[in-house]
């Protein structure tokens, strides 16, 4: 199932980038209008297998696989029910933009693809504990028009058409985070002009709703 394969390779491409650490972090893709692919809970990911991922409905009940589902499916499955036109979504715990979760900061969309590929400035969900139906929820709401989002004191959620979409999403989110951080060390940084963000967000909406 070309589901299956995109969930493993972009969970390997994940690790492999240094986006998580260890067992931290997971995948997820729509399988249909019913299903939802998930990686399993604990286990390390170069030694992961197609066989190892967990098929879920859209409420978390299992429907294929020997595995447990990602302690953080509420986080997956909240974005599946809320939006349609998503197939792929991504939490990670990438260093620069926790840094950002921490210190409960929008990362700004300062350089211009971050308006295009995320579709603005990564706002900051409110702390709520990991693993809760309360955090998936509130997540969801934070995706409504961005491609990325920070959890306060955890970490960063990430979604697309695809699990690989989801996964530039989140590396250029990390990529920005780090030049912010650092310009910010340089000096006073700059804003784009307003309207550069809202026509750039005009193509981010629209790649969202073709489903690209
Ligand atoms: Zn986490």
């Amino acid at each position: 199932m070309a589901a299956r394969e995109a969930v493993l390779r972009a969970a390997q491409e994940l690790s492999a980038r240094g986006l998580v650490e260890g067992t931290s972090g997971n995948v997820s893709a729509r399988v249909d209008d019913r299903l939802v692919c998930l990686t399993p809970s604990s286990l390390a990911y170069d030694a992961m297998t197609v066989d190892d991922l967990v098929l879920v409905d859209l409420d978390g009940a299992v429907v294929e696989g020997e595995r447990s589902p990602t302690t953080e499916k509420a986080l997956h499955l909240a974005c599946y029910r809320a939006y349609p036109e998503i197939g792929g979504v991504i939490h990670s715990h990438p260093v620069y933009a926790t840094m950002f979760a921490l210190a409960r900061q929008p990362i700004p969309a300062a350089i211009e693809e971050v308006a295009v590929y995320i579709g603005g400035d990564i706002p900051v969900c409110d702390y709520v504990m990991t693993g809760t139906d309360e955090l998936g929820e509130a997540v969801a709401l934070r995706l409504k028009d961005r491609a990325a989002t920070l959890l306060a004191n955890h970490g960063m959620v990430t979604l697309g058409a695809t699990p690989e979409r989801a996964l530039h999403a989140a590396l250029v989110v990390e990529r920005t985070a780090h030049i912010v951080w650092g310009a910010r060390l340089l000096g006073a940084t700059h804003d784009l002009p307003p309207k550069v963000n809202e026509d750039f967000g005009g193509v981010y909406r629209f790649v969202r709703d073709q489903r690209m």
